[in-house]
């Protein structure tokens, strides 16, 4: 016996006069003087069921999950409902059988104003909706386009280890006690990096994995303790191949979810582009607004504010704002740092008419600014720009996929005063810039490059180090001493001296990809068991303390609240 011959949302006008099996959820119950109509719903859609209350339909509750055998019929003209697939047809019950009850529900399926904890503690009752059926599909569907077309490009999947030793991306590593050596732990991989990188020294010259990840960060809208990356990597390349590639796949996965992919190449911009018009190294280029510069034109201003700041940089906003609603943008951008906004007309009467005239503010249109340092500048005037994009309903309804290029390679850590990596410190430099004092490497630009799709960062890659002394200045410039470098990446240092060949590849974030795909706001909607953000999972109540004997046979002893380090 086979549950069901068709599934719920598949019936149509030619099914009718077959005895045909259904069978799925009770979506809706609604009794009419001895008719009992229920919409019997699977992940396909739904069916309507006729009964007579004699059927027992009256026991029928939301959400059993019940078979039921009967024919199809033609429904009346004017009981035909349009918004359904099934709804020129229903079935007319002659067997019912209830396979499955359920006790009241926290929640409707399909009710969208349910408070997300709630829709996460009871997740299979959120997942039978619309909203996680179509997410978590899609996500499939797009993880096999990319599958094909790597493996159409002659990339072999190569599983490496999750539990290794700490991987530099960045973020604090989990880590995992080991019963077997007490006091010694691993960290879960931040990422294959290491890993793919001694595949292609082993000679395999083309790598890729969905490879999962874990990185203790705080949880943001794109960001959850583990998730899945395309990770690949290949030997005998320079940039444009590794892009290539990635573009290739993006186009495979929106091809595999049935939309009109972005068009190729992807432009690039440079880092500093996006830096100074932009205000962000993941530039949201779906319009325009840039971030324009005055410095030049009030260096010898009246304006006291202008003419003594390292910098004046101003953004021109198609409305003029009133007092209110420029005190308001005011705060909101102290928040963000700034000393202040000026708004151009309130300050006009203080500047000469051609500093005036060199910001070139159109009729009904105003111009914001910061006078500041320049990384100020660009960090408040960056995500104004955002806010007003916005707020003005500016961003326009497309799709802008753009490669950020040309990094520096290294970045002044502010609290230590140490340099440290960019994007991880097995990124090359430039060709031509590989020597550099380890105590002056402000100019060197790397090999790096991310992938950002309206405004989000998808994933980043470089071309790798594999000349073993320029990775050695490289650890010397973030201040490792030769025994540091030795003992946490000696296996590296060693491999690059065994003939490793030129390689470089990328990391591509699945969940923020399919997030963008789907159009959801945030990576959790794309994750069938996320994390809220105090990082627990309000199914399973994880993560829970452990009875000390568990710990003590891993050599660990929690400390008391008390002790903790403070965040
Ligand atoms: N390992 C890097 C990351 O996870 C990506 C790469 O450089 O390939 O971001």
């Amino acid at each position: 016996m086979s549950w069901r011959d068709i599934q719920c949302g598949e019936l149509r006008p030619e099914h009718v006069g077959r005895r045909l099996t259904v069978a799925g959820w009770v979506d809706t119950r609604r009794d009419h003087g001895g008719l009992v109509f229920v919409d019997l719903r699977d992940h396909t859609g739904k069916i309507q069921l006729v009964l007579k209350e004699s059927d027992g339909a009256h026991e029928l509750r939301n959400e059993f999950v019940v078979q039921a055998v009967g024919e199809v019929a033609a429904r009346a003209p004017d009981a035909v409902n349009p918004n359904l697939a099934t709804g020129e047809v229903e079935l007319q019950v002659e067997s019912l059988q209830i396979l499955s009850r359920s006790t009241p529900l926290p929640f409707q399926v399909g009710d969208d104003t349910v408070e997300e904890t709630t829709r996460l503690r009871y997740r299979w009752l959120d997942m039978r909706g619309e909203r996680m059926q179509r997410n978590l599909r899609m996500s499939h569907a797009a993880v096999s386009g990319i599958r094909r077309t790597m493996d159409d490009l002659g990339f072999i999947d190569i599983w490496t280890p999750a539990m290794t030793r700490g991987t530099p991306e960045g973020a604090r590593d989990f880590l995992v006690p080991v019963r077997l050596q007490p006091g010694k732990f691993f960290a879960l991989a931040q990422s294959p990096q290491l890993f793919k990188q001694l595949c292609m020294i082993g000679g395999l010259d083309r790598y890729y994995q969905i490879a999962t990840c874990w990185r203790d960060e705080d949880l943001r809208a794109d960001r959850q303790f583990e998730f899945r990356q395309l990770d690949l990597e290949m030997a005998f390349v320079e940039r444009e191949d590794v892009l290539d590639v990635m573009e290739a796949a993006v186009v495979g996965a929106f091809e595999a979810v049935g939309k009109s992919p972005p068009r190729r190449p992807f432009p690039h911009i440079s880092y500093d582009e996006a830096m100074s018009k932009y205000g962000s190294d993941k530039p949201d280029l779906r319009f325009a607004m840039e971030i324009q510069d005055a410095t030049g034109a009030t260096r010898g201003s009246e304006f006291g504010v202008f003419a003594n700041a390292p910098c004046v940089r101003y953004l021109v906003v198609p409305k003029t704002f009133s007092r209110a609603e420029h005190e308001r943008l005011v705060a909101l951008t102290k928040e963000w740092g700034a000393k202040g906004l000026a708004l151009l007309s309130q300050v006009a009467k203080f500047l000469s008419d051609s500093e005036l005239e060199a910001f070139g503010v159109p009729e009904g249109s105003s111009a914001l600014c910061v006078a500041d340092t320049e990384e100020v500048a660009a960090h408040v005037l960056g995500l104004l720009r955002l806010h007003l994009a916005r707020e003005l309903d500016l961003v326009p309804d497309t799709d802008v996929f753009h490669w950020v290029v040309d990094f520096p390679l290294f970045k002044h850590d502010e609290e230590t005063g140490a340099w440290t990596f960019m994007h991880h410190p097995f990124t090359a430099p430039t060709a031509g810039s590989e020597v550099w004092e380890p105590g002056e490497p402000h100019d060197v630009r790397g090999q790096h490059y991310d992938l950002v799709w309206n405004g989000w960062e998808l994933g980043s890659g470089s071309i790798r180090i594999h000349d073993v002394e320029v990775q050695e200045r490289v650890f010397t410039t973030m201040g490792m001493t030769d025994e540091e470098a030795k003992s946490k990446f000696g296996f590296l240092l060693d491999a690059l001296a065994m003939g490793a060949p030129p390689h470089g590849g990328f990391a591509m974030g699945i969940e923020r990809f399919v997030a963008q795909l789907a159009g959801e706001p945030d990576i959790r909607q794309i994750v069938a068991f996320p994390k809220v953000s105090s990082g627990s999972d309000p199914l399973t109540g994880a993560p829970t303390p452990m009875p000390e004997a568990v710990l003590a046979e891993s050599g660990i002893r929690a400390l008391p609240q008390e002790d903790l380090p403070k965040a």
